[in-house]
């Protein structure tokens, strides 16, 4: 990135420069010869009407008019030749040619007429053609009697192009340097958060977590502190709920173990054990069993739904049907308290869910419903829906949830009584395996409870799967 910034300002600064420059001296080169030959064509008109009016071509012993001549061929530093319109040399300035024909055939278009100034670039000289003329004798046409041939040098335009050429590259390598050492350090500026950052992620890869992410400088360093450190809280936080997990599994595993071991102990430690004792003991041994292996069953079905979405089985299911049939399983355990368990649909529902873990959750919210409730209670089931969502409310009149606890219940391995809920079997994994199971569906949940008068909760499901 610091090369790449360095030849991004580089080139930025330098190809205007370049550019500039190149057009300066090509409009000056154009603009300084295309005055040169304004001036010269002023010279060799009024040098033409001169001649003209002297009669020079025929007679060319004019001391002004020769002085004239060389005056002009000596400030442009060229050469005049004054051919005739027998193409005859009257006159040269460098007196090499006199009494020569000229036949050339600039000279002859300009005697026919037509004329134009021509710039040689690569020999850096100036040629053109003037002609000498008169009017007829009833004024109407121009007769050319002469040509005057005018060859200038170019070669002061060219010096002081080459000058300014010259001073170019200068500035251009004084800017070259300049911008080089701007770019060079405003790179090392502009890479340098990146830098900090770098160290800081590294830091926090070598474990240093506790320390907050802070790269100010700019703006936009700062808004990537600020989500580092979000995401730095939130790992934090993961890891935190992380161990408590691990602590509470084991934790809730040891105590039926625990439990089992009193009373193999208490029943080793006596001698003569009546039967019924063992009996009753054993009993009770099994029962822990039971419980460890429930709280190793919630567990795996809580692993199952930590995984990701792709291991969603959807299909289109009728959910009247899964309610009946959850339904129809808990039956027997609300009889046994006289509870009365009653299904209200609105209307039948038919939704892409997975039934295995939409069972579950319905199951754990009803279990719940008449584990919590009182004596001859009632638990009410409804299912309805709307275009996009169907719901599942489940009421009882049971014991209810404190206000306060009400934002713990879905937290793993939460009980509000953990006295009674071991005695009605709980693990206090149910209500996370169906919040689990419920967002998997990209459902909603909700709880609202009073103590002592009942507690509903509500789920909401979208009756077409989102992946
Ligand atoms: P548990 O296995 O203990 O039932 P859950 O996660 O299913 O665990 O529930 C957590 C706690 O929320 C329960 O221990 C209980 O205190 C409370 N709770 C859940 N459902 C109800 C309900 N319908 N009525 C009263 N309390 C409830």
């Amino acid at each position: 990135m610091r090369v790449q910034s360095i030849a991004i300002v580089f080139l930025v600064g330098i190809i205007p420069i370049v550019s500039v420059s190149w057009s300066l001296i090509q409009t000056y080169n154009q603009k300084a010869v295309s005055q040169r030959i304004n001036e010269l064509q002023r010279q060799g008109n009024s040098l033409a009407n001169l001649l003209q009016s002297t009669g020079y071509l025929t007679n060319k012993d004019i001391p002004e008019v020769n002085s004239e001549i060389a005056q002009i061929a000596g400030i442009y530093e060229g050469r005049i030749i004054i051919v005739n319109n027998s193409l005859n040399i009257v006159k040269d300035t460098y007196g090499l040619e006199e009494g020569n024909t000229l036949i050339a055939e600039v000279v002859i278009k300009t005697l026919r007429g037509t004329n134009a100034p021509f710039h040689n670039k690569n020999r850096n000289y100036i040629e053109m053609t003037i002609p000498i003329t008169h009017n007829t004798a009833n004024n109407t046409t121009k007769e050319v009697m002469g040509v005057i041939v005018m060859i200038f040098s170019t070669k002061n335009i060219v010096a002081i192009s080459d000058m300014l050429s010259q001073k170019t590259v200068v500035l251009f390598i004084t800017m070259a340097i300049l911008i080089f050492v701007f770019a060079f350090f405003y790179s090392a500026v502009l890479t340098k958060p990146l830098k900090r950052l770098r160290g800081a992620i590294e830091h926090l890869t070598e474990g240093y977590m506790d320390e907050e992410v802070s790269i100010s400088g700019f703006y936009e360093t700062d808004l990537i502190s600020n989500s580092l450190n979000q995401m730095l809280l939130r790992m934090k936080n993961l890891e935190k709920s992380r161990q408590e997990f691990v602590s509470n599994v084991s934790h809730e595993l040891k105590t039926p173990l625990t439990s089992v071991k009193v009373l193999a102990d208490s029943l080793l430690m006596q001698e003569n054990v009546a039967p019924e004792l063992y009996r009753e003991f054993l009993v009770d041994i099994a029962e822990e069993i039971e419980r460890e292996s429930k709280i190793i069953n919630d567990l795996l079905s809580l692993v199952k739904l930590d995984k990701t979405a792709s291991d969603m089985n959807i299909a289109s299911t009728n959910i009247n049907d899964l309610l009946e049939s959850v339904l129809k399983r808990l039956r027997p355990i609300a009889k046994k308290r006289n509870i009365e368990l009653v299904f209200e649909s609105f209307r039948p529902v038919v939704a892409e869910v997975d039934e295995v873990k939409l069972s579950l959750a319905i199951s754990n919210l009803i279990e719940n419903a008449i584990k919590y409730n009182v004596e001859d209670g009632w638990v009410r089931v409804s299912l309805n829906a709307d275009h996009k969502y169907f719901y599942v409310k489940v009421a009882d009149s049971g014991i209810g949830i404190p206000e306060d606890a009400q934002d713990f219940i879905f937290d793993r391995f939460y009980r509000v009584d953990k006295a009674r809920s071991r005695g009605t079997g709980g693990t206090g994994l149910g209500l996370s395996i169906t919040k689990n199971a419920i967002h998997m569906h990209k459902g909603a949940i909700k709880v609202y409870s009073k103590e002592n008068e009942g507690t509903t909760f509500t789920v909401r499901v979208p009756i077409n799967y989102i992946a």
